[in-house]
């Protein structure tokens, strides 16, 4: 029987890696890249190439940057007091078009999940802390998705801000749990905001 040539399972295999992609859609893919010319390739090659260091994350918050300074941190707009915590860079844009947000974020990364290793040095808790305490912060809105990491993570920050006399409010989503902010629409996205619940 005759196989992929080697090469081409390893594209296939990266593609795998994305979420939502299984082996055909993957197959699929890679049989597309075949049929593109060199330029189209070399240009889809050079943009991998240079992801991390064209979309730098801000050393402040932890979101992308376009260009030199973080949209995101740019203080004359935003409610000095009020800090969103959100897993990844992707959040933001989420919650930025509702328009019901008008604070900072921070960016833990990912959600605490210390049996693969996400711990709360790894996720940068500890600078977290820190951050919201010289940014005299009054309020955190834990952005999580409703999930057994979202949910962990959630407990582990209440308690440790509440105890530095913050409050902690975590977005209410009303969605069944295991939901994703990846797949909430605007308008539920911002009710979720406005809803947010204090954390006791
Ligand atoms: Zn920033």
């Amino acid at each position: 029987m005759a196989r992929f040539p080697k090469q081409l399972l390893s594209l296939i295999a990266q593609f795998q890696k994305l979420p939502g992609v299984g082996k055909k859609t993957a197959e699929r893919f890679a049989f597309q890249l075949l049929e593109w010319d060199a330029s189209h390739l070399h240009t889809f090659a050079e943009i991998l190439k240079t992801l991390q260091e064209k979309i730098p994350h801000c050393s402040e918050c932890g979101c992308l940057i376009d260009g030199v300074i973080c949209a995101f941190c740019e203080k004359s707009q935003r409610d000095p007091k009020l800090l969103c915590v959100i897993a990844t860079p992707k959040d933001a844009y989420a919650i930025e078009e509702t328009g019901s947000f008008l604070g900072f974020y921070h960016v833990l990364g990912a959600l605490l999940s210390p049996l693969d290793g996400k711990t709360p040095e790894i996720l940068g808790i500890p600078r977290l802390m820190e951050r919201i305490m010289s940014l005299k912060i009054l309020e955190v809105i834990l952005a999580f998705d409703s999930t057994l990491e979202g949910d962990a993570t959630a407990l582990f920050l209440k308690e440790h801000l509440q105890k530095k006399g913050v409050r902690v409010s975590r977005l209410a989503l009303g969605l069944p749990v295991g939901s994703s902010l990846d797949f909430v629409d605007e308008g539920t996205l911002s009710q979720a905001l406005e809803g947010r619940q204090l954390l006791h």
